[in-house]
């Protein structure tokens, strides 16, 4: 980590100050996707971050895209609407062709294709990745896709779907992590051509999606890496993804510790601030001290990624502290906001549902102390 990219977070934070509280409200009431504010961001350049020079992008090492997605959440802005783009692409850098870069990448850099959404979960595999049931048979020159994924975020707003399906039937594989592959899905040559979208309510605006594929055809040029290989290739991806997410969660964290110390020093009952009681104080100390261990591990977490070390046991704790840094701050804003905390004017109970997310997605909290417990502490392996 070379820097705390100062004037990075200065010109995000501006950008993110042009999009105030009431637009989000406005787009989380009609559960609209953040159109302008993406395209903003696009436009300069920020979701480009991690797209090396030679592709148009601004060659950034996964701090400086840490930084800008962890501004984002501390303006009170939501990066859940295009943080995908950021750590989708280590896919397609790590494992895709000469020809598939060059096609890609620099249309990506230039805001032209939009590289958003994520087709891992199934509704019947959920976290059991290996278990997915969609499948892509090769026929001549293409791949004919055939299942089903839910939760697919943004694929209503991306030009190109990152798709994982199983190549190999399960019980062919020679490895058991063998038989899935990773292909680039031109969402717009797809839609109605066996690729159909299914909108899904959910607590929070988050343009998430239930994805059916009947005989879609995929070019096999499209294939990512080796056939079979895409269950280590998604792997390789989730530590910065970890991390990624991580950061916003500090973000966020960092946003309720303000708005909540702020309204601690400025309401007044009983002839004193109601941040003079101890009560009132000590839950927003707790968690500015939460959240100041997990930026810390964070940060070791994206040093040790860019030194090309082993970065496991960080990105997964990182991001299982910094959700919770970010819950318990958020608890402790509305708390100190007694009733206002629940007026959608405050903007506190939106990111209170935003936030909430992070203890489920993108790796639940259960599933990351399974890692530490086994493969940091060495207990048996429970599932
Ligand atoms: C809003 C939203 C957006 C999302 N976006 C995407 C996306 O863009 N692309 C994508 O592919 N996925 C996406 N996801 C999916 C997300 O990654 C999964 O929801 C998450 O991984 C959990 O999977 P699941 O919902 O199937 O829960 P399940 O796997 O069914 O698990 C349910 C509960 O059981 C617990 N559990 C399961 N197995 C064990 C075990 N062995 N030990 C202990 N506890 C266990 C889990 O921790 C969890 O609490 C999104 C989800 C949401 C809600």
């Amino acid at each position: 980590m070379h820097d705390n990219y100062t004037a990075i977070r200065e010109e995000v934070a501006k950008l993110c100050q042009q999009y105030p509280g009431e637009y989000w409200r406005g787009k989380d009431r009609e559960r609209a996707y953040p159109t302008e504010f993406v395209t903003a961001l696009g436009d300069a350049g920020y979701l480009a971050a991690l797209i090396p020079e030679e592709f148009g992008g601004a060659g950034l090492p996964i701090s400086g895209a840490a930084a800008i997605l962890e501004e984002i959440q501390k303006q009170g802005c939501n990066g859940g609407a295009c943080h995908a783009q950021m750590y989708i692409m280590g896919t397609l850098l790590r494992h895709g062709s000469d020809t598939q870069k060059a096609t890609y990448l620099p249309k990506i850099a230039n805001g032209e294709l939009r590289l958003q959404a994520f087709g891992v979960t199934e509704p019947t595999s959920g976290t059991d990745t290996l278990a997915l049931r969609t499948t892509a048979k090769l026929d001549g020159d293409h791949y004919v896709v055939n299942g089903q994924k839910i939760w697919t975020s943004r694929i209503e707003h991306s030009d190109l779907l990152l798709l994982l399906a199983r190549t190999t039937p399960r019980d062919e594989a020679v490895k058991k992590t063998d038989g899935l592959s990773v292909f680039l899905v031109n969402v717009n040559d797809a839609l109605g051509h066996g690729l159909t979208i299914r909108p899904i309510e959910t607590m929070m605006n988050h343009s998430t999606t239930e994805v059916f594929f009947e005989d879609m055809r995929v070019p096999a040029a499209n294939l990512i890496g080796e056939e079979g290989q895409g269950f280590i290739y998604i792997l390789s991806g989730m530590n910065a993804e970890r991390l990624l997410i991580a950061a916003e969660c500090i973000g966020d964290a960092k946003w309720f510790i303000d708005k909540a110390t702020n309204y601690a020093k400025e309401r007044v009952l009983f002839g004193r601030p109601i941040g003079q009681n101890q009560g009132v104080q000590f839950p927003i100390a707790r968690a500015y001290a939460q959240m100041r261990a997990a930026e810390l591990l964070v940060h070791e977490g994206l040093r040790k990624y860019e030194a090309g070390e082993n970065c496991g046991e960080e990105a997964n704790m990182s991001k299982l502290l910094a959700a919770d840094a970010s819950w318990a701050a958020g608890e402790a804003c509305v708390q100190t906001h007694g009733g206002f905390g629940f007026a959608a004017e405050y903007d506190i109970e939106r990111k209170f549902r935003e936030t909430r997310l992070y203890q489920v997605a993108p790796i639940s909290t259960n599933m990351i102390l399974s890692f530490v417990a086994e493969h940091v502490l060495g207990l048996p392996r429970s599932y």
